[in-house]
């Protein structure tokens, strides 16, 4: 494979699938660039209340948005908090906010009204943009914060939207009638979205992503896996998705939404991951193609309800934002007699700071590998003390990449800027290696690394082997301190049917499977649920929190 020297001897892996090359237009404008072969078909519905939009009415009613916004006295640069569940109106307020040349920064709807206010004021948000079943929320962060911003409300499952507001509604009727949007000043490197970090490691930190950033990144994916059975957009056939990764986070709003309209796709979206909503979209809507984060592939695989006529017409899963292991795949392929050839099976892997997707690679056998680097993307592996570049198969290192996907910096906050960009490197905090093919693998955060006494293990391995056992549905491993040893692993785990295994039979399944430095010596607890982030991440620093006070 392609791995070059640098110019200060740096050993840099590009992509087997060479530069990317992208137009320099916004991203709201991107997206529509093929909009005449569908502008009649549905765009956006909703998987609980059926109402829908086309794509000429996505495109119009944003525009229209984006003139209101304009109107109400907004500006260029402003920043706008949207803080909405996947409603097939949240991406018209979103797209509202970049044809108005307005920052949005997206907010996690399920947050508490202090933690959205943290990132109001963080921000410096002008307005809010919420619904209806969440406005009290919503208000409370706004009295902490600023009570006079505006706050424009979605009606999504009530009646009306209550007095006070602003009804979203408005914003489109109202608009159609005012002076069309200029693009004025634009710049490839204008913010377009303020999006947070998921916060796993620390407090949420906003990322600047620019519309070179994410028009680049939405080529990149196209680049890397494009696939005529996956990706059609000819206005003859339309592939249906359901829209339910959240869209405030990147990997739901650029890898689902940006890139999935921009060819013609339907979104069936979900306010919310819940089972049976879950399956019976796959069904009802003949799904073919599915972005998920590792819990819902573990679902699918563990849990009876799931069955093959929900599955039926899968034809290509993608999974990110978490580790996921050879064995999760594999139990899912078993469970629904499936070989590689028919469903096709990738892992991505990306970093909010990267608008976010990195590496992918369709595999048909290597499932917990993210292969390659995306078109664009440039990697590096370095020793994360000495930032000394490592050479050769099985070596880890800290992961290092760059390209125009990259951001352009954390939102007032040069110091963690500094710290996490090396020139145009980004450190991703990641270890990870590459095999003989040059297929890399993510071991886990430099962060959440045990330290038994001089090694280092990563609960990710832990992890995945503890769900090899037939009764366990999903385990979290943090490390405990321990006189002895410096750090001791303890393992929290959810069994598909309580009761059904003791601590003791899993320490000995364990036993044979791992070193001796590597022995849940910390104990295995068993718990009813796991705490983890929308994005799919298991909240560590959660389970050290409530449960090793
Ligand atoms: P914060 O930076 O605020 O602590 P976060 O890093 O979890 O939060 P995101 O940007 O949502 O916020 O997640 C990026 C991280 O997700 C990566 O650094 C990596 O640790 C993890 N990740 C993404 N994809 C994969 C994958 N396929 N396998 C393993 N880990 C992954
Ligand atoms: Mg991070």
């Amino acid at each position: 494979t392609n791995i070059i020297e640098g110019t200060n001897g740096e050993k840099i892996i590009t992509s087997p699938h060479g530069p990317v090359t992208y137009p320099e237009m916004p991203i709201n404008h991107y997206i529509w660039a093929d909009i005449q072969n569908y502008s009649n078909m549905v765009a956006l519905e909703c998987g609980i209340t059926g109402k829908k939009y086309t794509y000429s009415q996505v495109r119009d009613y944003s525009n229209y948005v984006a003139r209101s916004l304009l109107n109400m006295g907004f500006k260029r640069g402003d920043v706008i908090a949207i803080v909405l569940p996947n409603l097939p109106d949240s991406p018209i307020a979103l797209l509202g906010c970049m044809e108005a040349g307005i920052i949005a920064t997206t907010v996690n709807p399920i947050y508490t009204a202090d933690e959205i206010a943290k990132q109001l004021i963080s921000s410096e948000t002008k307005a809010v943009i919420t619904s209806q079943t969440i406005l009290t929320n919503v208000r409370a962060a706004v009295n902490a914060t600023n009570p006079n911003l505006k706050i424009i409300v979605i009606n999504d499952y009530a009646k009306s939207v209550t007095d006070g507001v602003i009804p979203f509604e408005n914003l489109i009727t109202k608009g159609k009638s005012l002076p069309g949007v200029s693009t004025g000043q634009w710049s490839p490197d204008d913010v377009a979205i303020l999006p947070y970090s998921s916060g796993t490691t620390g407090l949420p930190k906003g990322v600047m992503l620019t519309h070179r950033n994410l028009v680049a990144n939405v080529q990149m994916l196209k680049n890397s896996i494009s696939n005529e059975r996956c990706l059609p957009a000819d206005g003859t056939f339309q592939e249906i998705l359901p829209a339910v990764l959240p869209m405030y986070h990147i990997y739901g709003m650029s890898v689902v939404l940006f890139s999935k309209l921009s060819i013609g796709c339907k979104l069936i979206t979900l306010p919310k991951f819940t089972p049976e909503t879950y399956i019976r979209v796959l069904e009802e809507h003949k799904i073919s193609f599915l972005t998920v984060v590792p819990p819902m592939i573990m679902f699918l695989s563990n849990f009876e309800m799931a069955r093959k006529k929900h599955i039926e017409n899968i034809k290509f899963i993608l999974s990110g934002a978490a580790p996921l292991s050879h064995n999760d795949v594999d139990k899912f392929y078993n469970k629904f007699q499936l070989n590689s050839d028919k469903v096709q099976f990738c892992q991505g892997y990306g970093l909010t700071e990267s608008s976010p997707l990195a590496f992918c690679e369709i595999t048909f056998k290597k499932f917990s590998s993210i292969g390659k680097p995306v078109s664009g993307c440039d990697a590096r592996l370095v020793d994360p003390l000495t930032k000394k570049d490592i050479v050769g198969s099985g070596q880890t290192g800290e992961l290092l990449i760059r390209g125009p996907h990259i951001m352009k910096g954390y939102w007032k906050n040069e110091k963690a800027t500094n710290e996490i960009m090396h020139g145009d490197w980004l450190l991703t905090g990641d270890i990870a290696y590459y095999d003989e093919d040059v297929d890399f693998y993510i071991t886990d955060r430099i962060k959440e690394l045990i330290k038994v006494k001089g090694f280092q293990v990563a609960p990710a391995e832990l992890e995945a082997l503890l769900r090899t056992h037939p009764n366990v549905h999903e385990a979290g491993v943090i490390g405990i301190p321990s006189e002895r040893y410096g750090e001791v692993p303890k393992a929290f785990v959810v069994l598909k049917k309580s009761g059904t295994t003791k601590a003791e039979e899993l320490h000995d399944f364990m036993k044979a499977k791992v070193s001796d430095f590597k022995a849940i010596r910390g104990g295995i607890e068993f718990i009813d649920n796991l705490p983890k982030n929308p994005s799919g991440k298991i909240m560590r620093s959660k389970l050290k929190q409530d449960y090793c006070k």
